[in-house]
C-alpha cells in the first residue's frame, strides 16, 4: 500500500518581494477555479455583471484535472445550483438512493426529505471542468496554469504574484483551497484546523462480507473506539462510464488532545471485510479545513471562501458551502465597490449569522459530541438505536441550510 499526497505547497510570506512588471489590472482576482471560486464568479456574474466582467480567475492547473473528493453532492448542491441556473444532470453522475450510517454494518438510512435519493456523487474532474466551461460562457475569464505565488496587500490595491507575471486587483478572493496561500495572509500564525483523508477508488468486490448495493452509500463509525474521529466510506462512483467504488477514510481530528488512530490500518480492516486487500489499491490524501467560528474570514482586500475559509467538520462535505460561500462573497465585493471600503470588517459575521455559518457550527457541535464519544457500545447505541433522532436532526440542523440562504 502507498500513500501519495497531492497539493504540498510551501510559502513563507517574507519571501515576498514588490513586483516590478505588472502585467495586467483587474478590480477583483479570484484565486482558485474549484466550486468556491467558479461560484463566487458566477455569483457576481449574477448581481453585478459589470464587475464580474473586470474579475479575473488564476488556476494553477488546467480542467479537467483531477481533484481528491469522494464527489458526494447533497441536496443542498442541487438547491445552490438551481439559484445559478445550472443542472448537475448534464455531468456524468451516479445516483445514491439510500445512505446508511452504521456502527459494525447495522444502523440507519435515510435519504433527502423532498427528493427520492439520498445524493448524486460525481467525479470532480468532470464536475468541476463543466462549472469552469458554464463560468467562461456566461463571459467570466479564467487564466489556467496560474499558479499564485505571492501577494503584497497595500493601502491602494493587491498585487498578485504568479509564475507568469504579476496581476494587480482592489480586492482578492482566496478560493484556493485547503493548502490555501491567500489564507496565510489573512491568518499567518494560525493553529491548523484540517481533517486528513485517505481514499480510494477501486472496482466493486464480492468478500466476506456482501457487497454493500449498488445504489446506497454507506458511512461506517466503527473505527472511533481507535482513534479515528470520524468514519469510512464506500459510496458507488463511476470512472469513464464503468462502475467503481469510492472507499475512503475521514478523520476530523476535532478533539486535538485525544490520541490518534492509524487512518490507513483502520481503512484496510473495514475494506478487507469486502474483500480488498491493501495490495488492491494506492490511498491517495488531502486535507479538509473545517469550519473554525473564531478564525478570521477576511483581511482588509482579501476575502477566503471554499476550504480556504472552513467547511464541514462531521463529514468533510465541502461542496455544498463552496456554493454557499461563493454568495456571500460576492455581495461583499459588491458591497465593498460600491462604499470603496474594502476593509471586509462585516465578512466574517456575514458567514457566522448566515444559515451556512450556523449549520457548520452545529456540525462543529455535534462532531464535538459524537466523535469524542469513544465507548463501543455508546457508538452502536448512536448508530443502531437513535435512527429516529438522528434523521429529524441531520434534516433540520445539518443539511437543507440552502431553504433560508440569502441567495441576494
Ligand atoms: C478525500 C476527500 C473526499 C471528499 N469528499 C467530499 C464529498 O463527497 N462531498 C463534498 O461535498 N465534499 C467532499 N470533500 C470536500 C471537497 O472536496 C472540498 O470541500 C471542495 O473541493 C472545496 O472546494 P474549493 O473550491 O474551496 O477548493 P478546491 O476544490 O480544492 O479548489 C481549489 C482550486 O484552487 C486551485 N489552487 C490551489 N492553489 C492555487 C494557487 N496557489 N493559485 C491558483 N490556484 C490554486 C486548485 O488547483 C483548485 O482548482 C472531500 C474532500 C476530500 C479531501
Amino acid at each position: 500500500m502507498q500513500v501519495s499526497g497531492r497539493n504540498e505547497q510551501r510559502f513563507h510570506p517574507d519571501e515576498v518581494s514588490m513586483p516590478a512588471n505588472i502585467i495586467a489590472d483587474y478590480e477583483v482576482i479570484i484565486a482558485g477555479a474549484g466550486p468556491a471560486g467558479l461560484a463566487t464568479g458566477l455569483h457576481l456574474m449574477r448581481r453585478a455583471p459589470g464587475l464580474a466582467g473586470r474579475t479575473l480567475i488564476l488556476e494553477k492547473a488546467r480542467h479537467p484535472r483531477p481533484k481528491l473528493c469522494a464527489g458526494g453532492l447533497l441536496p443542498d448542491v442541487f438547491n445552490a445550483l438551481e439559484v445559478l441556473d445550472l443542472d448537475v444532470n448534464e455531468v456524468p453522475h451516479v445516483r445514491t438512493n439510500w445512505a446508511n450510517f452504521v456502527y459494525q454494518e447495522r444502523g440507519f438510512r435515510m435519504h433527502a426529505i423532498d427528493r427520492d435519493f439520498a445524493f448524486y456523487v460525481i467525479r470532480r474532474n468532470e464536475f468541476d471542468a463543466w462549472l469552469a466551461t458554464k463560468a467562461r460562457e456566461r463571459g467570466l475569464e479564467i487564466h489556467e496554469e496560474t499558479a499564485v505565488t505571492g501577494m503584497h496587500v497595500a493601502a491602494d490595491g493587491v498585487t498578485v504574484e504568479t509564475a507568469r507575471g504579476v496581476y494587480r486587483a482592489k480586492a482578492v478572493v482566496g478560493a484556493d483551497g485547503a493548502l490555501s496561500i491567500v489564507r496565510r495572509h489573512v491568518m499567518p500564525r494560525e493553529p491548523t484546523r484540517v481533517a486528513r483523508t485517505l481514499e480510494v477508488v477501486v472496482p466493486p468486490r464480492t468478500g466476506e462480507a456482501p457487497p454493500h448495493p449498488a445504489d446506497e452509500a454507506t458511512f461506517e463509525f466503527c473505527e472511533i473506539p481507535g482513534g479515528i474521529q470520524g468514519y469510512v466510506w464506500d459510496f458507488p462512483t463511476q470512472v469513464n462510464g464503468e462502475p467503481m467504488r469510492c472507499w475512503g477514510i475521514y478523520d476530523s481530528r476535532i478533539d486535538t488532545g485525544a490520541s490518534r488512530g492509524n487512518l490507513p490500518e483502520a481503512l484496510a480492516r473495514v475494506m478487507a471485510r469486502h474483500g480488498y486487500g491493501p495490495d488492491d489499491y494506492t490511498l491517495e490524501s488531502h486535507p479538509v479545513r473545517w469550519f473554525n467560528p473564531r478564525a478570521a474570514f477576511s483581511a482588509p482586500r482579501l476575502l477566503l471562501v471554499g476550504d480556504a475559509a472552513g467547511v464541514d467538520v462531521i463529514f468533510g462535505e465541502g461542496l455544498s458551502p463552496a456554493f454557499g460561500y461563493g454568495a456571500l462573497a460576492a455581495g461583499a465585493l459588491i458591497d465593498a465597490f460600491a462604499a470603496g471600503d474594502f476593509t471586509f470588517a462585516d465578512y466574517g459575521d456575514r458567514v457566522r449569522q448566515s444559515s451556512l455559518g450556523r449549520a457548520l457550527q452545529w456540525r462543529v457541535d455535534a462532531a464535538r459530541r459524537i466523535y469524542t464519544l469513544r465507548r463501543p457500545q455508546l457508538q452502536r447505541l448512536l448508530w443502531r438505536r437513535m435512527g429516529f433522532l438522528m434523521r429529524p436532526f441531520v434534516n433540520t440542523f445539518l443539511i437543507n441550510w440552502t431553504k433560508r440562504f440569502p441567495w441576494g
